[in-house]
């Protein structure tokens, strides 16, 4: 067991992207994760068919800039420190073929399902992972107290909320934050905003819960409605947050992957409430679009392919994956849609097994895949590989009796 002290010991600073580290890692992520069939849709404009089915491919999709570099230090880690022990504060990426790789490449996670960082046992001689989604404040004191060897995935856009959240807390603004509660990235993103034990900060995911903040900003509250507010929000504010005072001055971020429209309705509706209240002013109110260009390059280019003709939607991606989902969230309101996580799912013709997000189980559905011919469009979130991409394309093309062969001649 380690011995800690009270203050940290001083960051140890490696540079893992050296020019042959990083040439070997471009080579280990290729074989893990590209795709030739992908490469030979996205040359071709993004469609396929062959033999009266059509294969359609958004314009973005997979992976972005944050899990790419997320994973290039995770590999370039295992690299440079063969002979230690490598650990990582939960899952890399939302994904769980990646996380396989991951622990496959002996980097063991120590963060246990009460999502709390196990740090006892850690050495100074040992290497931490943070993911791309960041980690909490409390948790990266913990490993800096053990002194441990930090590489830090954290995405820069995931930085820019921190930054935001950090402002509001100093300048005495509660941050409101449209989110998970449970997502590392929001929980990380709140830890910040309460920096210095001087700010306070509020978690809404829905646009119900908005409105049930918005209500109170406008009426305040009596005391059910108060007790019936701190019930409500439980787990999703800070410690010792009053309704009747943390929400005068409030700012409004987002989790990076939330659904761009549904982010900015929350920050209409609260500004909406702190005008009402203050006398048409918003001297009490801020916001900060921190949906990060990732996210939004996907959602865009799946919009763009929703107006096209299509049968049904593949989306392919894990199931806690936020990005990923609201794509889900986004096919299902205009046609067909199976959010699935990897190409097995696609049992038969007849048979297919999805993620519902509403009853948040996988469910199966009968008959699914239409005779040819077809177009079946395809995307995938921001922490899915090419590999699984094309395991999804081939897998459709094989349900009409076409081989990978057929596919790629
Ligand atoms: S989805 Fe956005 S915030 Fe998350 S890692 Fe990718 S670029 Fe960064």
């Amino acid at each position: 067991m380690s011995e800690t002290t009270n203050s940290p010991l001083p960051v140890k600073r490696v540079n893992l992207r050296t020019p042959d580290v990083m040439a070997a890692v471009q080579a280990q992520v290729e074989t893990h994760y590209r795709s030739e069939v992908v490469e030979r849709v996205r040359a071709n404009g993004g469609v396929l068919s062959v033999g009266g089915v059509t294969v359609k491919l958004a314009k973005q999709f997979g992976f972005c800039y944050g899990v790419e570099r997320a994973i290039d230090l995770a590999y370039a880690a295992r690299k440079v420190f063969a002979e230690k022990r490598v650990f990582i504060l939960g899952e890399i990426i939302h994904n769980p073929e990646v996380n396989r790789q991951i622990a496959d490449m002996g980097i063991v996670n120590i963060v246990g399902p009460d999502r709390t960082a196990h740090v006892d046992g850690l050495t100074p001689d040992d290497v931490v992972i943070v993911p791309a989604f960041g980690t909490d404040v409390g948790t990266l004191a913990k490993l800096k107290q053990c002194g441990v060897q930090i590489v830090d995935t954290t995405c820069g856009d995931v930085m820019s909320v921190w930054k935001r959240v950090k402002q509001n807390a100093s300048e005495d603004m509660t941050s409101i934050i449209h989110g998970k509660a449970s997502h590392e990235e929001t929980r990380a993103t709140a830890s910040h905003a309460v920096l210095g034990g001087k700010g306070h900060y509020l978690i809404v995911l829905t646009l119900a819960d908005t409105d049930f903040v918005c209500d109170y900003i406008r009426r305040g509250g009596d005391a059910a409605r108060r007790a019936e507010f701190l019930a409500r929000f439980e787990g999703a504010m800070s410690e010792g947050f009053d309704p009747d005072k943390h929400l005068q001055r409030v700012g409004v971020a987002n989790q990076t992957t939330m659904m761009r429209g549904e982010t900015e309705e929350v920050q209409r509706r609260i500004m909406a409430a702190i005008k009402d209240r203050d006398a048409g002013t918003t001297t009490n109110y801020r916001f900060f679009d921190t949906i990060c260009g990732a996210t939004q390059e996907r959602q865009d280019a799946l919009k763009d392919m929703l107006g096209e003709k299509m049968n049904l939607l593949l989306v392919v991606g894990g199931y806690n994956s936020s990005n990923t989902s609201h794509l889900a969230e986004m096919g299902e309101a205009v046609l067909p849609t199976f959010f699935i996580r990897n190409a097995g799912k696609m049992e038969s013709r007849e048979r297919i097994v999805h993620f519902d997000q509403h009853k948040k189980a996988e469910v199966e559905t009968a008959n699914w895949l239409p005779p040819a011919p077809v177009v079946v469009g395809i995307t995938a979130g921001a922490s899915c590989p090419n590999n699984l991409i094309e395991d999804s394309i081939v897998r459709v093309f094989e349900l009409y009796g076409i081989d990978r062969a057929q596919v790629l001649a």
